[in-house]
């Protein structure tokens, strides 16, 4: 069966940076769907913050098995109302894929409870992401690292909570490192944080990271969903 895949960018700095669009001249969302599409167990769809309920009505996220997220400078504009909309799906099994600045997305926040702060430079620095645990699915197809050639700086402490696994830790010339691929399970749902990824660099274009991002669309689907959240009270199939 395919997995329904949904990548959501808020798609703001790519209509008003002319050096993001040299980039990514469609958006973001455009260059990692347009991979995705090459999958033949995918099926994927984009959706942005323009869209009627900024692109997550209860329609589309019913559909989607897994959620990729980019946003950077509209956090505060995604409605809170949509915020649990997505973390209502995570609980029921939805896999959410925040990318590297959604790191202070609202519905990453709301599912890591912490505040998600990091330390950040950009000076255009390589990046060599680390594999650290080599078994994991999301790291099939790897070497024992990824040489991203320019990157920003993101380092610890990262503020978020204990980890269930972590994949990547990418350490930066300036001497810092960072959990760079961190795994999580809420409720139903897996969650999977990747933090390369700048706007302004063309990783997304980077045949591993490419690979990364389709290992991950497939760890983060659902096994099982969840039909309801509320506690269910039950008698006794039989009584011994
Ligand atoms: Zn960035």
């Amino acid at each position: 069966m395919s997995i329904k895949v949904t990548v959501w960018n808020e798609f703001q700095h790519e209509k008003r940076n002319e050096a993001v669009r040299k980039v990514y001249p469609d958006g973001i969302h455009n260059a990692i769907a347009d991979y995705l599409k090459t999958q033949e167990d995918m099926i994927v769809r984009t959706a942005t913050l323009d869209y009627e309920e900024q692109g997550l009505s209860n329609e589309l996220l019913d559909d989607t098995d897994v959620l990729l997220w980019w946003g950077h400078t509209a956090h505060g504009k995604v409605q809170d109302e949509y915020v649990e909309r997505v973390y209502e799906r995570v609980m029921k099994g939805m896999g959410f894929i925040p990318l590297h600045s959604s790191h202070f997305s609202k519905p990453f926040k709301r599912l890591m409870g912490t505040t998600c702060s990091l330390r950040w430079r950009e000076q255009n620095e390589n990046e060599r992401l680390w594999v650290v645990e080599p078994s994991h699915p999301i790291a099939q197809g790897l070497g024992e690292c990824v040489e991203i050639p320019a990157d920003e700086m993101y380092g610890e402490r990262f503020d978020i909570p204990a980890l269930d696994e972590l994949v990547f830790i990418g350490w930066f010339k300036g001497g810092e490192v960072f959990r760079s691929g961190c795994c999580y399970k809420r409720g139903y749902g897996k969650i999977f944080y990747f933090q390369p990824g700048h706007e302004t660099y063309p990783i997304y274009y980077q045949d591993e990271i490419r690979l990364i991002l389709g290992n991950a669309v497939r760890w983060a689907c659902p096994l099982v969903r969840r039909d309801k959240l509320e506690a269910i009270h039950v008698t006794p199939k039989e009584i011994i």
